[in-house]
């Protein structure tokens, strides 16, 4: 049976030679005569399993020890919560930075809240006019240098990636374009598009990403911590959320999700395989052009966000006549082209074009896109 291109946004997109080769060792790891999923998290089998994507993950990301990579569960949302339970007491008062340009940022900035002090320092929530055109809110990004961020705060925190609106960074600030010192620190949600584009950890006081979109599967989530800002949990932070717990332990102060883990392994091998980062980033960038070039050239369809922070990776798109969206869907699955139903709050349709989304589906989704149009406008 073929399978379809999938575009979900996540869980999403799995590579085929991953789903392939954890097929062919589910019974048998390596001659062990187990599954990873039947394996003590402290066994040796194990213990190289997820010691070795700890550094194959360092090695794609080019960090330095300086980092600690940790994996940590309940998802980004859970995370967003335990961001601020580490981190915002380390400079005494409990008081942190938030930019919001979407939902995600959104739902940070709220979790955030219930542990001190959270300044919103800049918002795209707003209507503003861009190179000539309106942009609704949350299409756009507001500029470094118009964030106002509090010299005392104990971190900034920002969505490098909004999934549901396709708002990406194309950089990530420095310090000096903040006009902030190094004490406060970055803290990147990368979700969505970790993986898919060099990004300069180096940059940052941490990254954090779900692994359900460009790492691997749901259950797992990568954190990529300055070990310098670890140690200031609040003492409300429960034990296996601690970094100064998790760190230590390489991700095993308690049992972690282990074949989560070995997935992302196996994905991180992939990456490894194909050229590293910097080799995927080509092909997101042709699968991006192909797909944005083609909505930018008709009027049939439209993306309505600033051209310069389109996402690579989320692309939202509507049809100029709704009442064809559930004609175009029910065409789409039937041309073996799947998961293009857009977010409930935004309506439309949403292709994830994830790393394990190749450049072949974006042609398919585009040809189909045509011959819609051709048939219906
Ligand atoms: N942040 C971003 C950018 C996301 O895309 C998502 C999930 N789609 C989340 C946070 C929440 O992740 P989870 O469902 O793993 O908690």
């Amino acid at each position: 049976m073929a399978r379809p291109w999938n575009f979900s946004a996540g869980p999403s997109a799995l590579p085929e030679a991953v789903l392939q080769q954890a097929a062919a060792e589910m019974l048998d790891w390596h001659g062990s005569g187990m599954s990873v999923m039947e394996m003590s998290h402290r066994g040796k089998q194990f213990v190289q399993i997820c010691d070795e994507a700890e550094q194959d993950l360092r090695d794609l990301l080019g960090v330095s020890d300086d980092y600690a990579i940790l994996f940590m569960q309940g998802g980004a949302t859970a995370e967003n919560a335990i961001v601020p339970m580490n981190l915002i007491g380390r400079r005494g008062r409990a008081a942190a930075d938030y930019v919001l340009t979407g939902q995600w940022s959104v739902k940070s900035h709220k979790e955030a809240a219930k542990y001190g002090d959270i300044h919103v320092a800049a918002t795209s929530g707003s209507e503003v006019e861009l190179d000539g055109q309106l942009q609704k809110p949350w299409t756009w990004v507001p500029p470094v240098e118009t964030w106002k961020v509090r010299q005392d705060a104990a971190y900034l925190h920002f969505c490098s990636n909004e999934t549901v609106g396709g708002v990406e960074f194309s950089d990530w600030p420095t310090a000096d374009r903040l006009g902030v010192s190094d004490d406060v620190p970055l803290v990147v949600d990368a979700s969505s598009h970790f993986l898919s584009r060099q990004l300069d950890v180096s940059r940052t006081g941490m990254v954090y990403a779900g692994a359900q979109k460009n790492a691997g599967p749901a259950g797992v989530t990568v954190v990529v911590i300055r070990r310098d800002l670890i140690g200031h949990a609040l003492p409300v932070c429960p034990s296996a959320f601690d970094y100064a717990n998790v760190a230590p332990e390489h991700s095993r102060f308690n049992t972690p999700p282990t074949y989560a883990i070995y997935v992302a392994g196996l994905v991180f091998k992939w990456i490894k395989a194909q050229g590293g980062v910097a080799a995927l980033e080509q092909r997101n960038i042709s699968k991006a052009q192909l797909l944005y070039g083609y909505l930018d050239r008709t009027n049939f369809y439209r993306n309505p966000i600033h051209a310069p922070v389109r996402s690579r990776m989320n692309v939202p798109f509507v049809l100029h006549d709704e009442s064809l969206n559930d004609a175009f869907l029910k065409g789409a699955d039937q041309a073996g082209l799947t998961q293009l139903k857009g977010h409930k709050s935004v309506g439309g349709m949403r292709a994830s074009i994830y790393n394990a989304v190749p450049l072949e589906a974006v042609q398919s989704l585009v040809a189909y896109m045509q011959d819609f149009e051709r048939r219906h406008g």
